[in-house]
């Protein structure tokens, strides 16, 4: 049954911080064969703590002058303050709502250790095999001649804050009085890690640490400061943890979060995490979680219009400060939305049968966006419109805005004469000439000299491909029909999938 008469040592030894060296370490086995750790190429792959394996990387990307985040866009401020923290090896506390990358920001944290540390090999906590921090591991190092080892890719654990979390799923079953009765130090009774002890020689990611129980939350407290735990019973728990804690949490008052207890937060640096200051930083995280992108690696293919519009949707609905239609808003849409819009336009766009999405992908009463921001905005209670007319409003609003910035880079002075090509590609329609927005218009664009000179220039001269000419036409057009017109006078008309436009003069 695995259970022994009698303990072979004696546990107080188990209790004792056990570190060996080059004069009295066992011979370490790996894969077969027996290896000097402290040589080349294994010497960088032991006794070094987590903490100590980050901050020497901040360090050396200090001197290079390299950024240690580069997977985190922008954020410069809580970069330098995250970099601090860590060489001062203290814990972090990121607080902030959701989306807005705090995950992201542990998990380029953990990116500075070792891709792969060597470890004692069958441990359950992947213990250092020069400073065991399991009982059974310390029984091997002290017992044995041979200590097989093994190599282990770097940790991340991320633990969640489930208000039903216990004390097994988050500590582990620990039993000192098994050991006391003689039960085998590897005996699943003994010892079975919970997932604070799982992020041993990595990184610990306590996602929405306030949701933890408060009595957990003691435990932690400790584990934090102490570096080990006391069982319910009272008993010390030879263990050391040797991890790199980070936390977070969304700001107080917000829904769903609980508070942290004081002497947790005391333990912990809180660095705040607001969504994207730039447009543009909001544009490359879209861009750079796109599934497309992300998953498949392939090239977003979003013509930059379309991705500044849909950017500012979302950027809008947080703009309390500048913004009357954010007021309405309560819950406001994280980075999430903005990745969610640019995979569902280009979606539409695909079932389109095309690369390169047109306005007309953001669907009948603009529903494709709908889908990307119902579930993730909430309204102050008591508005009066509906979840939808919020949304359209925020569409009408970007496309406006970016529509003016599209409608300033028609040249002033060959406006009359580019007006008057594009009346000429179209097709006659009761006195007007109707375009319609499909491939047939590029060709009948691009021979048209003076259309084709504005359109190229509208794309930089670069190189473009049938289908970004003619989204780059369509928004041209859209930006007519929305700077242009008067109430006493309709110059361009979206018509179904076109343009209808009258005479200027
Ligand atoms: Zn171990």
């Amino acid at each position: 049954m695995g259970v022994r008469v009698k303990p072979k040592i004696p546990t107080e030894l188990l209790f004792e911080d056990i570190k060996v060296n080059r004069n009295n370490a066992p011979h370490y086995v790996l894969d077969g064969s027996e290896v000097d750790i402290w040589s080349e190429p294994y010497a960088s792959f032991h006794s070094k703590s987590p903490v100590d394996y980050i901050r020497d990387k901040i360090l050396e990307c200090g001197k290079k002058g390299k950024d240690p985040f580069p997977d985190v866009i922008g954020k410069k401020r809580e970069k330098e303050l995250t970099k601090n923290a860590l060489l001062s090896g203290s814990s972090i506390l990121f607080k902030g709502k959701k989306g807005y990358g705090k995950t992201t920001f542990s998990k380029s944290i953990a990116k500075l250790l070792p891709d792969r540390v060597l470890a004692i090999k069958g441990c359950k906590i992947y213990d250092d095999p020069t400073h065991p921090s399991c009982f059974s591991c310390k029984e091997k190092i002290i017992e044995h001649n041979t200590v097989e080892i093994t190599w282990i890719p770097r940790i991340w654990v991320r633990i969640p804050g489930d208000p039903m979390l216990t004390t097994r799923q988050l500590i582990g079953g620990i039993s000192i009085q098994k050991i006391r009765d003689g039960y085998d130090l590897d005996h699943p009774e003994v010892f079975i890690p919970g997932r604070a002890l799982k992020a041993h020689r990595g990184v610990g990611y306590y996602d929405e640490l306030g949701a933890i129980p408060s009595s957990l939350q003691t435990l932690l407290h400790e584990l934090f400061e102490e570096k080990q735990v006391t069982t319910t019973e009272g008993d010390i728990v030879p263990f050391r943890l040797d991890a790199v804690i980070l936390a977070a949490t969304n700001p107080a008052n917000y829904r769903g979060t609980s508070p942290i207890k004081e002497p947790l937060l005391d333990r912990m640096e809180e660095i705040e995490i607001g969504p994207p200051e730039t447009l543009e930083e909001e544009i490359e995280i879209g861009r750079r979680n796109m599934y497309l992108v992300k998953v498949k690696g392939l090239e977003p293919e979003i013509p930059d219009w379309h991705l500044r519009i849909l950017a500012k949707i979302v950027r809008y609905a947080r703009d309390k400060e500048r913004r009357d239609i954010a007021s309405k808003i309560d819950t406001e849409p994280s980075c999430r939305a903005t990745i969610k819009l640019f995979d569902h336009i280009k979606s539409e766009a695909i079932r389109n049968g095309r690369e390169i999405p047109l306005l007309s992908d953001y669907g009948d009463s603009y529903d494709i966006v709908k889908l990307a921001l119902m579930g993730r905005i909430e309204l102050v209670y008591g508005v009066k419109e509906t979840k939808e007319e919020i949304i359209r409003r925020l569409v009408e609003i970007a496309l406006n805005d970016i529509c003016g910035e599209v409608y300033q880079k028609i040249p002033e002075d060959r406006f009359e004469e580019f007006y008057d090509g594009l009346r000429k590609i179209g097709d006659p329609l009761n006195g007007q000439s109707y375009l319609p927005i499909d491939q047939k218009i590029v060709s009948k664009s691009r021979m048209n000299k003076e259309v084709n000179s504005v359109i190229d220039r509208f794309l930089e001269n670069k190189k473009y491909s049938d289908e970004l000419y003619l989204s780059a036409l369509e928004i041209v057009l859209e930006s007519m029909a929305r700077c242009m017109n008067t109430p006493e006078r309709k110059y361009v008309e979206r018509k179904e999938h076109g343009y209808v436009m009258s005479d200027l003069r």
